[in-house]
């Protein structure tokens, strides 16, 4: 079934009560834009056939064309679904910048995997260093992170971030997390099993730290340890950087039991 996102303010659920018949649709959505003319002149969709929105928020409707008009069309909503394709907790990779263009590696690969949210920083170590904002980057990473998460059937598009300072700009954003792993190369840095097994549980809202490719200093990873982060070491085979975060992150899916 073809499938695509929109926005929540184009979904209207029609209200219901106990004298509403069972018969009555359920709700309607507005397509207009790039997806109306894919649904109409690319597919070419026929009125009866079914195709699948997603709110961009966690909801997927089932619907079918109701009404084309000049720009735009009427959907109507036949079923209401639960995305599937999200991990039961929220997962926000605070990346080191990597050289050249592996942050758009990272972001498609993570977003594969289940991470809700990427936050570039400039580490110590970071070479290559942002000198001013550069908006155009974060949203052609946000144009990445959307179509991966539509190629990956997720029910949510992931969030890019503007990219932080320096680390004790990471360290004050800790505390929002009930996890946060620190993954840190280092002979005697407990293994991901025992760090899971210290927590105990499934988290709500975890943060994965990943180092930039010269890794961290130990000022650095102290300056974490005080916010709240859990070292972590990921085997004895080190990573590059822009495998680490991705790795971790189907790691964790394991490890809650999610494949
Ligand atoms: N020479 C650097 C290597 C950095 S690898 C160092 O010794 O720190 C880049 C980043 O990937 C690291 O900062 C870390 O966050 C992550 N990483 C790669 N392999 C890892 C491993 N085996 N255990 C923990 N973290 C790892």
């Amino acid at each position: 079934m073809h499938r695509f996102f929109t926005e929540p303010k184009n979904v209207t659920i029609f209200p219901r009560d106990e004298t509403t018949p069972e018969m009555d649709p359920i709700g309607q959505i507005v397509i207009a834009g790039e997806d109306f003319h894919h649904l109409i002149h690319v597919l070419r969709i026929a009125h009866d056939e079914r195709f699948e929105v997603c709110d961009g928020a966690g909801t997927d409707f089932i619907c079918h064309i109701k009404e084309v008009l000049d720009d735009h069309l009427l959907a109507e909503i036949d079923i209401v679904n639960y995305s599937r394709g999200e991990l039961p907790f929220k997962l926000t990779l605070f990346q080191g910048i990597p050289k050249g263009k592996k942050l758009d590696e990272i972001i498609q690969k993570g977003t594969e995997l289940g991470y809700t949210s990427f936050v570039p920083f400039t580490a110590e170590r970071t070479v290559n260093r942002p000198k001013n904002a550069d908006f155009k980057k974060t949203i052609r990473r946000g144009r990445i992170a959307y179509e991966a998460a539509k190629q990956a059937g997720r029910g949510i598009i992931p969030s890019v971030e503007e990219p932080l300072a320096d680390i004790n700009v990471v360290a004050k954003m800790l505390a929002g997390y009930d996890l946060v792993l620190l993954a840190h190369v280092g002979e005697g840095n407990p293994g991901l099993h025992t760090v899971l097994q210290a927590f105990g549980k499934t988290p709500d809202n975890a943060a994965v730290i990943i180092g930039p490719e010269g890794g961290f200093t130990e000022i650095e990873v102290l300056t974490l340890q005080n916010a709240g982060a859990r070292v972590v070491s990921l085997g004895t085979r080190v990573m590059r950087t822009e495998t680490a975060g991705p790795a971790l992150g189907a790691m964790l899916a394991y490890a809650f039991g999610l494949v």
